[in-house]
């Protein structure tokens, strides 16, 4: 069962690799940003919530996606998953380690995609979203520095990161993704 973690900047090309690959090997692609876009389009209660949050480029509170990722992972069969967005705080990634343990999930592997600020700026400019204005995404940066590098180190120190470079054609990264997988 493909356990596998996609993490980087914003912007680097998590969603698109991670759609891909999720295909190619038939994966369940769980991206906490679309479940959020979701809840915000249906309106739903938590949406209600991170709608603001988002549209400023902050973080939703950890609890939060803890939860959201834990009842989503109690629930995969098959092929196994890629996860996508989270986690992206240390105390996300120490959440999610215990849920890891809980499940059995013992052979996770993360894929860190890197590419420089410049590059995650122009593409996140031309990629406009609503919440792809330049001061959300200055914002975006800054939380990406402050919260959630982090997680990259606690990843090295457990011994499963893998750094591929984002920058690129999309369909060679893709591969390179593949080699280190399978
Ligand atoms: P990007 O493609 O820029 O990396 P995402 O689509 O993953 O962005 O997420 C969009 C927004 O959703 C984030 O800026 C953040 O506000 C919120 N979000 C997504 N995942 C998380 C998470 N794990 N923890 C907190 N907030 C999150």
């Amino acid at each position: 069962m493909f356990q596998i973690i996609i993490f980087g900047p914003p912007g680097v090309g998590k969603g698109t690799q991670a759609e891909s690959i999720s295909k190619k090997l038939n994966l369940r692609h769980i991206s906490t940003g679309e479940i959020l876009r979701k809840a915000v389009s249906d309106e739903t209660e938590l949406g209600l919530k991170a709608k603001e949050i988002m549209d400023r480029g902050n973080l939703v509170p950890d609890e939060i996606m803890n939860g959201i990722v834990k009842e989503t992972l109690a629930n995969i069969d098959g092929n196994g998953f890629i996860l996508d967005g989270f986690p992206r705080t240390l105390n996300q990634a120490i959440a999610l380690t215990e849920i890891f343990k809980n499940l059995n999930f013992n052979d996770v592997k993360v894929i860190t995609l890197t590419a420089d600020d410049e590059e995650i700026t122009q593409r996140l400019l031309k990629r406009g979203r609503s919440d792809d204005t330049r001061d959300t995404i200055l914002n975006r940066l800054k939380v990406y520095y402050n919260s959630t590098s982090p997680v990259k180190e606690y990843y090295e120190k457990l011994g499963i990161n893998i750094d591929i470079n984002g920058v690129g054609e999309a369909d060679k990264i893709n591969e390179m993704i593949l080699n280190k997988l399978i």
